[in-house]
């Protein structure tokens, strides 16, 4: 996934390796002189919640929200697209105002971590695989601020776990090995299929309940019940139906026809 650089055209410092316990200052808030400097010309990636979340936020449909809001880029080797959130023509993101960001409760998770990275690793010396790293770029004063935090603290803070729980199934589709190392190329129905089930909810909606999608797949009662009548568990269960159609590791298996 590309990452945050909040960065108007000056690079960050170089970033340090860190923990769950590793400490750190940080506070941003009004009156910081760099206050809304940080959210224009940057790349804002978005996960399959944070579409979920600024849709409902600002009382659209998904479709509408991707159509005017994103652009659509291809994943590294993995021809699966995503969406990117666009700037407006003077670089800012859409979204800042004088007061801050106008959608700050339900802001993507990319703004949420900073100022940590994620990272990755397949080495065993790090905590399950993952690594943080702060991104310290220059321009930000935040880091001249007493408040201290450690990194599980900032984590909590930023309602960051409940996103990480809630897209656990698509970051194993998206970080995929076989799909990255080219073992898997989706065709053309298979990536439509991704970007409904990803990050088009209402539609995928439709498309399981307005379609023959409940007399092709095996769902027990009471997931149809959730799905039908809680959007999150919706999302949820298009992940978990993605990996089928994706890597055929089918949780509702596909009935005979
Ligand atoms: S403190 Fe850092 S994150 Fe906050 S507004 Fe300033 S540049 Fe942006
Ligand atoms: S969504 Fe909010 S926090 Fe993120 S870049 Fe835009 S204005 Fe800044």
């Amino acid at each position: 996934m590309e990452e945050a650089s909040k960065q108007p055209g000056k690079k960050p410092v170089e970033p340090v390796r860190m923990n769950l316990d590793s400490k750190f200052r940080f506070s941003c808030h009004k009156g910081l002189e760099c206050f809304g400097e940080c959210c224009g010309k940057i790349t804002i990636s978005l996960t399959p919640y944070d579409v979920l979340r600024i849709k409902n936020k600002l009382g659209i449909t998904s479709a509408e929200f991707l159509s005017l809001y994103t652009r659509i880029v291809d994943l590294k080797s993995t021809k699966l697209p995503f969406f990117l959130l666009n700037m407006t023509e003077d670089g800012k993101c859409p979204f800042v105002g004088e007061d801050g960001c106008n959608i700050y409760a339900d802001r993507p998770l990319i703004c949420r971590y900073y100022p940590i990275g994620l990272g990755a690793t397949e080495s065993s010396e790090a905590e399950s695989g993952d690594f943080y790293y702060q991104i310290k770029d220059s321009f930000c004063k935040g880091f001249e601020e007493d408040k201290e935090w450690t990194v599980r603290q900032w984590r909590e803070s930023q309602e960051i776990d409940r996103y990480d729980f809630i897209n656990k199934d698509w970051f194993e589709i998206v970080l995929n090995r076989k799909l990255l190392a080219g073992g898997v190329e989706p065709d053309e129905k298979s990536q439509r299929l991704y970007m409904l089930g990803s990050f088009d909810t209402d539609s995928f909606r439709n498309f399981v309940f307005e379609s023959r999608f409940l007399d092709l797949y095996d769902v027990d009662e009471v997931t149809i019940q959730m799905i039908r009548e809680d959007e999150v568990e919706l999302l949820k269960f298009a992940h978990k139906w993605l990996k089928g159609v994706l890597f055929g590791e089918y949780i509702y298996p596909r009935r005979e026809t």
